[in-house]
């Protein structure tokens, strides 16, 4: 896949993965796992492709039921 940029390192090269990535919905934080994504070669930033992105958003704003439900714990930078 060349027609992407990388947004972090410039490189071109991308091979297909898989990523889980949390999103905040109107404040509400979704994990969804399992997002088809192309990883940068160089330095493993995924991006998505517009389709896969309208259709995590179609996910979770279809209000369907989450596969499971975690508790996470959160830290402060410091
Ligand atoms: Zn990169």
């Amino acid at each position: 896949m060349k027609d992407f940029i990388c947004s972090n390192c410039g490189n071109n090269n991308f091979s297909e993965g898989k990523i889980d990535k949390v999103f905040n919905i109107e404040g509400k934080l979704c994990l969804v796992e399992n997002i088809p994504a192309f990883l940068c070669n160089r330095c493993q930033e995924p991006i998505l492709t517009i389709e896969t992105t309208e259709h995590i958003r179609f996910i979770l704003k279809s209000n369907q039921k989450p596969s499971k439900i975690v508790t996470t714990q959160v830290y402060e930078f410091s």
